[in-house]
C-alpha cells in the first residue's frame, strides 16, 4: 500500500463540478482582474475571519511583503521573526533591504517564544513577525503585549494557519496584518498562487489596494511605487467555492490528529517519538501533523522503503542558510530550531485520507524502533 504525504486529486474529486462550473461562469464573463468576484472572495474572508477587511494578492509570500511595505520597513530596519519557518518569511524582510532578526521557538508548540523578544528589540525594529506554525497560533496575547509597549507592528504569518483559532479569535486577526497564503498544499488550496491580508486596520487596506497595483489609486497616478500582486478572478471564484467547505476539512485534519495520538499511544512509542502539542486556547488546524523523532534520517530511509509519505519541515533554520551567512549567525546560536531541524517530521494528515493509512503509517514507524536499542 502506497501512502502519499498529500492526495489533492482526492480534494478535487469531491468537488469537480462546483468548481468547474464556477471557473465556466468566470470564463464567460471575461472579468478576469480584480472585479466582483474578488470584492466577493474578499467580503466572505473578511466575514469567515472576523475582521474588518480582507486583501486579495498574489501569493502568501507578497502578503508579507506588501504588508511589510505598508508598515514602513526600510534598508536597514529590523524585523523579529523565528527560523523555524519557510523560507518565505524572512525572505520578505531581505528583498525590502531590511533585517531579519531570528529568535528561537517554543520546544513544545514551535512556534515564537515570546520571551526571547524584548532583549532583540532596538530601536531599528520595525515588525515582529509570529509565524502560526503547521496550523496553531503562536502566543498571541503575549506577542502582542510586548510590541504594544514597544510601538512594533506585528504581522502575523498566518499562511498555514487559515481557520485556526485562540481563545476565539482567528489566526491573522490579532496584528496590524495576518498573511494568508492559498498555496495548494495549504488548508484552503487554490488552482495557483494566492494569498490575502486580513486587517481591521482602514489605513492598511488603503495602502494595500494600491501597493498591488502599482502603488496607485487612481488609474495611472502613482503616490508609490507598489507592484503587480492581484488575486486572479477565477483563483478568487474557485477559492470562494472551497471556503464553504474549510471547517468540515479543517474538522477532519483534527479528527485525524487525534487518531494519530490514540494510535501511537496503542504502539507506545513514547521513548522515540514527541507528538505534536496544541497550546492552551488554541484550535489546532494541522496543515502538518509534526512528530518530532529520534533518528529521524534512519526512520525516513525505513519510510521510504515502504512508499510511507513524509516529509521534513524544515532541514535547515532560516539563520543558517547560506544566503544569511553574512547576518553572523553561528551552530548553537538558536538551540531549539537547530534540535526542531534535526528531529521533525511531518506525516500525512489530509483530511480525504483513506482509512488504514494512518494505522500503516504508525505500524511503520514502530517496525522501526523495534528494531533499534530504546535510548538510540
Ligand atoms: C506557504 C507559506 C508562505 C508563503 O506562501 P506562498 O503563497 O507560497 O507565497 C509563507 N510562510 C509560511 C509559513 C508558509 O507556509
Amino acid at each position: 500500500m502506497k501512502i502519499p504525504l498529500l492526495d489533492l486529486k482526492a480534494q478535487f474529486r469531491q468537488i469537480r463540478s462546483e468548481v468547474l462550473s464556477v471557473i465556466e461562469s468566470v470564463c464567460d464573463e471575461q472579468g478576469f482582474i480584480l472585479g466582483r468576484r474578488v470584492e466577493a472572495f474578499e467580503a466572505a474572508m473578511a466575514e469567515y475571519l472576523g475582521c474588518r477587511y480582507a486583501v486579495g494578492v498574489a501569493s502568501g509570500s507578497d502578503a508579507l511583503l506588501l504588508s511589510l511595505m505598508a508598515a514602513g520597513v526600510e534598508p536597514g530596519d529590523e524585523v523579529l521573526t523565528v527560523p523555524f519557518t519557510f523560507f518565505s518569511t524572512a525572505g520578505v524582510v531581505s528583498r525590502l533591504r531590511g533585517v531579519p532578526v531570528f529568535i528561537d521557538i517554543r520546544p513544545d508548540t514551535l512556534t515564537m517564544d515570546p520571551e526571547q523578544i524584548e532583549k532583540r528589540l532596538t530601536p531599528r525594529t520595525k515588525a515582529i513577525i509570529p509565524v502560526h506554525l503547521f496550523g496553531q497560533c503562536a502566543d498571541m496575547e503575549a506577542i502582542m503585549d510586548v510590541a504594544d509597549r514597544h510601538g512594533v507592528k506585528v504581522i502575523e504569518d498566518a499562511c498555514q494557519a487559515i481557520g485556526a483559532g485562540r481563545h476565539g479569535r482567528k489566526a491573522g486577526t490579532f496584528g496590524y496584518a495576518g498573511c494568508v497564503s492559498f498555496f495548494p498544499s495549504k488548508n484552503l488550496g487554490g488552482i495557483g498562487d494566492g494569498g490575502l491580508v486580513a486587517t481591521n486596520d482602514g489605513d492598511l487596506r488603503e495602502q494595500l489596494l494600491a501597493l498591488r497595483v502599482h502603488g496607485s489609486r487612481s488609474e495611472y497616478h502613482h503616490d508609490h511605487i507598489g507592484l503587480n500582486s492581484r488575486l486572479d478572478a477565477v483563483g478568487a471564484a474557485v477559492l470562494h467555492v472551497k471556503l464553504r467547505h474549510l471547517d468540515g476539512w479543517n474538522a477532519q485534519r483534527a479528527r485525524n490528529a487525534a487518531s494519530y495520538q490514540r494510535l501511537f499511544g496503542e504502539a507506545g512509542l513514547g521513548e522515540h517519538v514527541t507528538l505534536p502539542v496544541t497550546d492552551a486556547g488554541n484550535v489546532h488546524v494541522f496543515n502538518q501533523y509534526t512528530i518530532r523523532a529520534r533518528r529521524r534520517d534512519e526512520l525516513m530511509a525505513h519510510l521510504k522503503a515502504r512508499e510511507i509519505g513524509h516529509r521534513v519541515y524544515y532541514p535547515v533554520p532560516l539563520h543558517l542558510q547560506e544566503c544569511y551567512q553574512p547576518l553572523g549567525y553561528q551552530h548553537g546560536d538558536l538551540p531549539v530550531s537547530e534540535r526542531m531541524a534535526r528531529e521533525a517530521l511531518s506525516l500525512p494528515i489530509y483530511p480525504e485520507l483513506p482509512d488504514g493509512h494512518m494505522e500503516r503509517v504508525v505500524e511503520g514507524i514502530g517496525e522501526f524502533y523495534a528494531g533499534v536499542s530504546p535510548r538510540g
